[in-house]
């Protein structure tokens, strides 16, 4: 059993406040291989119990309660759900509520923790630190050819929310190194984001793309910290299907506190 302390990573750029990001990595749970060992994904084929003690042990170090984190039910399409009262804690293995199919989560809530979880996909988390609206989103090549993370920024805007005011912060991902695609597959994103011809092998930039997604959509560009860590070249930090395939999953966080 691992006995250490999940190992996290946090924005260099989050400002100084109330509201909280972490994207966790593969350390510090209890998980067997292939899972190991922080695996906070009930879908990955792992033993249920251990996600839902990996999911405590996150909690635990982020001083949270498992009960107020709220985990997105993803499945690789663009529905944003505002996270209110009658939701929190969907999804965690401990409520009953399970979120209707969403990849997107809004809150401006206090003391409610938004989880999306990936093993290459895109995990982003935006702020608005003054009207304290914090959103997390599962952004993999299908959410990102249908611009889940514009539609986000838009659902905040109807919040409150100003574009110009919030800041983006992009967790780990497979990177270009390693996200080589099909021609075709490729032609949709050129086609969608101008990219440029199809080459012998094209790689697709998901950061990269997203970041001019939420140029789009009227972020600033200094406000966008892409953090550029592969999960597929850093499988001592983080799980990846497309090298593993069966694997666990790592998760980002965000919350406001009290
Ligand atoms: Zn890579």
């Amino acid at each position: 059993m691992h006995k250490s302390r999940p190992k996290f990573l946090i924005p260099e750029s989050l400002p100084p406040g109330d509201i909280k990001i972490a994207f966790s990595t593969r350390l510090g749970g209890v998980s067997e291989p292939p899972f190991d060992s922080l695996n906070l994904g009930f879908k990955s084929g792992d033993k249920s119990e251990a996600v839902l003690e990996n999911r405590r042990v996150l909690a635990k170090s982020l001083d949270l309660d498992l009960r107020v984190l709220t985990f997105a039910h993803q499945v690789h399409a663009d529905n944003v759900t505002l996270i209110d009262k009658s939701l929190v804690g969907a999804g965690n293995g401990l409520s009953p509520l399970v979120l209707p199919e969403t990849d997107g989560l809004i809150t401006g809530l206090e003391d409610v923790g938004l989880v999306v979880l990936s093993a290459d996909c895109l995990p982003i988390i935006l702020i608005d630190p003054l009207k304290k609206i914090c959103a997390a989103v599962h952004a993999g090549w299908r959410g990102t050819l249908k611009r889940i993370a514009a539609k986000t920024v838009a659902d905040m805007i109807r919040q409150g929310a100003v574009a110009s005011r919030i800041k983006a912060f992009l967790g780990p991902a497979i990177g270009e190194c390693c996200m080589e695609v099909a021609s075709d597959l490729f032609e949709q994103f050129s086609t969608a984001f101008d990219l440029g011809p199809v080459t012998e092998k094209p790689h697709l930039n998901l950061p990269g793309i997203n970041e001019t997604i939420l140029i789009g959509a009227g972020l600033l560009p200094q406000n966008i910290e892409n953090m550029k860590l592969c999960t597929s070249c850093r499988p001592d930090l983080f799980f990846s299907w497309r090298r593993d395939g069966q694997t666990g999953r790592q998760g980002a966080i965000v919350i406001r506190s009290k």
